[in-house]
């Protein structure tokens, strides 16, 4: 379907005031709300506990919010996430319960928490996004992968390989956006120039509204979204991943004509709702 982006503009705009007047509610069922907790206590807490969050962000939210909901019990016992990462570097962190989410355990956990607890004694997690690539390659240099499990290290995938990165934009996003629900704590980052986290909502909804034709969910895909999002909002692209994500997250669409369409912003251009081409007549 070709892009109108008049009215791409418009539904867009209409879903982004449509999130925020259910931000509570999408907030209840996002893995932001996690680095919002902890921000009540530093903001290296926030940045830490953003980290985990939004590396089990995969799968269902009632799924992996509860192995956080352990994860950062263990950590508030010690005093907060900032605390159990410089335990982790220590190597005072050890056993405890199964702490099991898809194909990581323990093991990542505590490897992750060494790294994390290694970089804050060095720069910290603000020092070393000096950009997102940056950030990722530091932290994964100093991460004990000798003791972690064997899909560890696709926590520190690179946009130079060709990942979407969806979990590491949308930790950035939290971190450097200055709107609810993003926390704005890094300020030496634009938003300007932050990348959509693509998922498999977010690329689902692309594909049906033409913001992008691309099949894959790539970084190619990330950066092609971003940039076409970018000409309705240059100094903030991604401010729309929130209301798309929770189409799919809290809103139920499924790429299929459905009752969450009857409430969709993007119906006027979704393209399960565009009208049949008319046939020629014969003769
Ligand atoms: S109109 Fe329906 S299929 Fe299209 S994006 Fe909205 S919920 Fe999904």
């Amino acid at each position: 379907m070709a892009l109108k982006p008049a009215a791409l503009r418009v539904a867009l705009d209409h879903a982004y005031d449509l999130a925020a007047t259910r931000a509570a509610a999408h907030v209840a069922r996002d893995p932001v709300r996690f680095a919002h907790a902890w921000a009540l206590k530093s903001d290296a807490d926030a940045e830490i506990a953003g980290v985990f969050a939004a590396q089990l962000a995969f799968g269902r939210v009632d799924l992996f919010g509860p192995v956080l909901e352990r994860l950062f019990a263990e950590m508030a016992a010690v005093g907060g996430p900032r605390a159990w990462v410089e335990r982790c570097a220590d190597g005072r962190v050890g056993g405890g319960d199964p702490l099991v989410y898809r194909w990581f355990g323990r093991a990542d956990f505590l490897a992750l928490g060494v790294a994390l607890g290694r970089l804050y004694r060095a720069e910290g997690l603000p020092a070393a996004f000096v950009t997102m690539e940056a950030g990722i390659s530091r932290l994964g240099s100093l991460a004990p992968y000798e003791a972690a499990g064997a899909f560890f290290p696709t926590w520190f995938a690179r946009p130079s390989s060709g990942s979407a990165c969806k979990r590491w934009c949308m930790y950035v996003r939290w971190m450097v956006r200055r709107e609810a629900p993003d926390l704005g704590l890094w300020r030496h980052l634009d938003p300007a120039d932050l990348v959509m986290p693509v998922d498999t909502h977010v690329l689902r909804i692309a594909q049906l509204t033409g913001l992008t034709d691309r099949k894959a969910a790539n970084w190619k895909t990330a950066v092609e979204i971003t940039s076409r999002l970018r000409a309705f909002s240059p100094g903030d692209p991604v401010r729309y991943d929130f209301a798309l994500a929770h189409l799919g997250i809290s809103a139920g669409c499924t790429g299929v004509a459905s009752p969450a369409c009857d409430a969709c912003a993007m119906k006027p251009v979704c393209r399960v709702h565009a009208p049949a081409p008319r046939r020629r007549r014969a003769g």
